[in-house]
């Protein structure tokens, strides 16, 4: 069944509450819709398959137990982080964007409920992210969908002798590691590697090193630190084919046995197969000219907005072609787009070019910049271009995989300040 909203207020619709999503709610209600003509004629509508935001980067370590972060703080109620704001001034909508006519300015929701839902915006933000082919990595569904995942893999996890994670990224490496120390625990401090680890983990990566966002030099590193917990690296090999072909990617294969097929005629046999390679953009509910050839919304660099998609037309995060996906990349880019709304928003209204600030324009900061722990002591990463000691790793990132920061995201605080 299908319904529409006949809603009096002007849509701002924003589609995904997580990172890029719940910020820019944030900011649109903080700075941009009390400055309007008619602040009650406005409504910011977050629509969204999860209705839980979470620390994505924590899954490295989440996955292996409830214990190891706090489950409040992992995971909050998008809902609540609003309730501060005026009655009518926000709405929650618990379901996936099926479909966007950018003509007619419409979206189609399929609701958590099953029904359907369609309502017309005035401003649209597209911030659906990505999604990893393994289900441990996100909520490529919803929180129930991940959590589901995590408990079938930690039970499989208890009898394990084989895994092979495909990947050296840093949601490869940062697996491996966790793993790595959670089943094998750390060499002594003379050892190099650790010698017959209960559990035999295996990384595979394409590339000639594994992390290839920072310098070789930190990827040998890492690689030292993964040999210390029983982690061994497979490099310049490509994995070729899995079989079953779904192994560790869909619900009824996340823990099967699988064989891997590598592109130099060997292969591997695994007890648990986790693919971390490649993310998806959430774009199917967008028509394929919004779109560039790799799958993402197809982004003016400066402005964030999608200038094929007709006016007031955003998108930041994972889902967009404007920056590399990267939690930092959003930060910045949430002042922007939340400036650019607000002009947007002011000139829709009637306000003149002289009446309202011009448009803030974005420049991804492309210096080296990522840290990667491997398990709870060590870790490696370059921050602005500078390398990192793996001390401050740990205490920027591997204490708690940026739980730290999270609070202040959701629930708005961080965004108490316009920028200027
Ligand atoms: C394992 C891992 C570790 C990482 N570690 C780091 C790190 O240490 N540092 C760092 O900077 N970055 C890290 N990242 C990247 C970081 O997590 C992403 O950049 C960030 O989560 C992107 O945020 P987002 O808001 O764009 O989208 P996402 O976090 O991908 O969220 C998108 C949201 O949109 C929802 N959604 C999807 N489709 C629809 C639809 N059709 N309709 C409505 N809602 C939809 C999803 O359910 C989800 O809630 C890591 C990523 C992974 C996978």
């Amino acid at each position: 069944m299908s319904e529409s909203t006949p809603s009096s207020r002007k849509n701002i619709v924003i589609l995904g509450g997580s990172y890029a999503g719940i910020s820019v709610a944030h900011y649109v209600l903080k700075h941009a819709i009390p400055t309007l003509p008619q602040t009650e004629a406005y409504q910011v509508v977050i629509i969204s398959s999860a209705s839980e935001a979470m620390c994505r980067p924590a899954c490295p370590r989440a996955l292996i137990s409830d214990d190891m972060f706090p489950q409040e703080k992992l995971f909050v109620s998008i809902p609540k982080q609003f309730e501060q704001y005026p009655e009518g001034s926000f709405r929650f909508v618990h379901g996936s964007a099926t479909a966007v006519d950018h003509d007619q300015r419409m979206v189609t929701v399929r609701l958590e409920a099953g029904k359907t839902e369609t309502l017309k915006y005035h401003t649209l933000v597209v911030a659906t992210g990505a999604s990893t082919p393994s289900p441990l990595f996100g909520l490529n569904r919803d929180e129930a969908f991940l959590k589901e995942a995590w408990v079938e893999f930690r039970s499989s996890l208890a009898t394990a002798k084989r895994i092979v994670i495909a990947g050296g990224g840093p949601a490869g490496v940062e697996t491996a590691g966790e793993l790595g120390e959670y089943l094998n625990g750390r060499a002594g401090f003379l050892s190099s590697q650790l010698d017959n680890p209960k559990v035999s983990i295996t990384v595979v990566t394409a590339g000639s090193n594994i992390l290839p966002a920072l310098r070789p030099s930190i990827a040998k590193t890492a690689e030292q630190y993964l040999a210390k917990v029983g982690v061994t690296v497979i490099k310049n090999t490509r994995v070729k084919g899995v079989s079953p072909p779904n192994a560790g990617a869909d619900s009824s294969n996340l823990t099967t046995g699988a064989t891997i097929a590598l592109d130099d005629g060997s292969s591997l046999e695994a007890d648990l197969f986790i693919p971390a390679t490649g993310m998806t953009p959430n774009t199917s509910f967008l028509s394929q000219i919004l779109l560039t050839s790799t799958g993402q919304v197809n982004t003016n660099l400066s402005t964030l907005r999608v200038d094929a998609a007709g006016p007031r037309v955003y998108a930041l995060g994972d889902v967009s072609s404007s920056a590399r996906p990267a939690v930092h990349n959003i930060l910045a880019a949430v002042p922007v787009v939340g400036a650019n709304i607000k002009r947007d928003l002011l000139l829709a209204a009637g306000k003149s070019e002289s009446e309202v600030n011009v448009e803030k324009l974005f420049k991804e900061d492309k210096r080296e910049t990522q840290m990667v722990p491997i398990g709870k002591s060590k870790g490696v990463g370059a921050a602005m271009g500078w390398k990192l000691p793996s001390w401050m790793v740990w205490a920027i990132k591997g204490r708690d995989y940026w739980l730290w920061t999270t609070g202040g995201l959701w629930s708005g605080k961080q965004w108490a300040k316009e920028s200027k």
